[in-house]
């Protein structure tokens, strides 16, 4: 694909699963990266990143898996310019319908200086190298020069010509440390495309971090000056402050297209479906205020709004919420509600049946309908991604009863299934979830600092249903679970037992390789 072919359109790269999976907490195991590649997919996002498949054989594994799932993105791993990665990096994308690779090294003098301890011509040589070696076996191939916005501009063009001469077909310009500003981002990608011998051919990317807030600003910029792929994720999500966030991207050139000009593949009716999905299975949940999918994006609390946007939405919305997929019309589903009610509404929502236990699932909503007078669509999708994402478990909840008055230390009984076999053991805390912690604790053998917990009301009412999340850290190693039940005290032990067999994945998949990429 090259630029002269459909002009206007901003190719919109993904890198959920790979730059995003590298937020704290944030690891996904290959069940869960499923899931997200086929909401990606339903996105219609052009290309998937979908991990690193030399860094481990977890990566490995998982890119391979999702080159299998999808069809119509291009999927990619990324590689460094090294034989061994670009080998595992094609064997991973081989089944993919359209394969590509990812290869990258940094260009900065601070990096080749203090990481690389290479010299220019040494990067030029092996970035040419790595770039003709893949070109033998797959077509699409993507140049990222690390650390872009900070290396020597000349510099940067020496390296671009040489790799569009080896067969690169994509270049990208990462503002790896989040450094850059709009203006000057954007006058690079003028001065890139103008000056690299065969600039024209390619087709040109940014991949911004978001370290001083301007990620969106900076990927938007690099657009109106050439950029025809943006690199982002959902709800932001990445190393440090994050990437560039996909949905802002997205609507800020769908909603300002009298400005930009531009256009991308992305159906946004299913992006909030697909923030949600992302914030159940990592756990890192989405601030109220954040743009586009957060709880208050769409909200109008100052009663003269509210007054305007009754009298006409246009007075105070310049996007509607049901343009990115958030349902006017809340209430679905209650107790009275049938197996194919039930279906047809998850087929509505864009589930894939067949990834989900029907059984299950339906049995769960049944409990929850039981509970809670009304069950929204924000509960069904807790309930389904929930199903879909259980893996073979190492820890199970079997039972938990709690105690608290105001005369006795809060108390918990739990009892659970570690490996084949019930356990069970009970413990006092502070209050009921440090009791609930604690027993979990004494029978799991782990003891986790426990970063972070923060509980949510996935909608309104006091039967709504809660989600707990929590990220928990041992040794260096996080992870983050989440948890959704009516009772909070359950969503609790439920979040926490997510997390702990997080923490026993990722120790058994821990990635062997600590470079970052771009
Ligand atoms: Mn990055």
């Amino acid at each position: 694909m090259t630029q002269d072919h459909n002009r206007n359109v901003v190719r919109i790269f993904d890198t959920t699963l790979r730059d995003g999976e590298q937020s704290p907490g944030a690891t996904m195991n290959v069940e869960e990266k499923l899931l997200i590649a086929r909401q990606l997919e339903k996105l219609r996002v052009d290309v998937i990143e979908a991990g690193f498949a030399a860094s481990s054989q977890g990566d490995f594994d998982s890119v391979a898996r999702v080159a299998e799932a999808v069809s119509t993105p291009v999927v990619l791993s990324l590689a460094r310019t090294r034989e061994p990665d670009i080998q595992r990096a094609l064997k991973a994308v081989e089944k993919a319908r359209h394969p590509g690779i990812h290869i990258f090294i940094a260009t900065s003098d601070i990096h080749l200086k203090r990481k690389l301890m290479m010299s220019r011509q040494e990067v030029v040589d092996a970035a040419s190298w790595a770039v003709a070696f893949a070109k033998k076996h797959v077509d699409h191939i993507e140049f990222s020069a690390e650390d872009a916005s900070r290396s020597d501009r000349d510099y940067l063009v020496q390296v671009f010509a040489e790799v569009i001469k080896a067969g690169a077909t994509v270049l990208n310009v990462p503002d790896t440390t989040g450094y850059a500003v709009p203006e000057e981002f954007g006058a690079l990608f003028r001065y890139l495309i103008a000056t690299t011998p065969g600039g024209d051919r390619v087709t040109w990317s940014a991949h911004c971090h978001n370290d001083l807030g301007m990620a969106v600003a900076n990927s938007l910029t690099a657009a109106r000056n050439g950029a025809r792929q943006i690199e982002c994720t959902i709800n932001g999500i990445g190393e440090r402050a994050g990437n560039a966030s996909m949905e802002e991207i997205v609507m800020a050139i769908h909603t300002r297209h009298d400005f930009f000009d531009l256009r991308t593949h992305v159906v946004t009716e299913q992006i909030y479906p697909a923030s949600r999905l992302l914030a159940q299975v990592t756990g890192l949940t989405v601030p109220a205020n954040k743009p586009i999918v957060g709880d208050n994006a769409f909200a109008h609390e100052a009663g003269i709004h509210q007054d305007g946007v009754l009298k006409d939405v246009l007075n105070y919305e310049i996007m509607r919420p049901a343009s990115v997929g958030i349902s006017s019309n809340k209430l679905v589903l209650g107790k009275h509600s049938g197996r194919h009610a039930f279906a047809e509404r998850l087929k509505q929502l864009g589930v894939d049946l067949y990834e989900v236990d029907m059984n299950k699932a339906f049995e769960r909503f049944k409990a929850l309908a039981d509970r809670k007078k009304s069950v929204y669509d924000e509960d069904l999708i807790a309930i389904v991604t929930e199903e879909a994402v259980r893996f073979p478990d190492q820890f199970e909840l079997l039972d938990l009863r709690v105690t608290s008055s105001n005369r006795t230390a809060p108390h918990a009984a739990v009892r659970l299934r570690v490996g084949d076999v019930e356990r069970e053991d009970e413990a006092d805390g502070d209050g009921m979830v440090d009791a609930c912690y604690k027993a979990i604790s004494k029978i799991t053998g782990i003891t986790p600092k426990l970063e972070r917990y923060a509980v949510k009301a996935i909608t309104g009412g006091t039967d709504a249903l809660g989600e707990v999340s929590c990220l928990i850290n041992e040794d260096g190693i996080t992870a983050g679970g989440q948890g959704a039940h009516t009772d909070i005290i359950q969503a609790s032990a439920l979040a926490f037992l997510n997390a702990l067999n997080k923490l026993q994945y990722r120790r058994t998949h821990y990635r062997q390789v600590h470079e970052e990429g771009p």
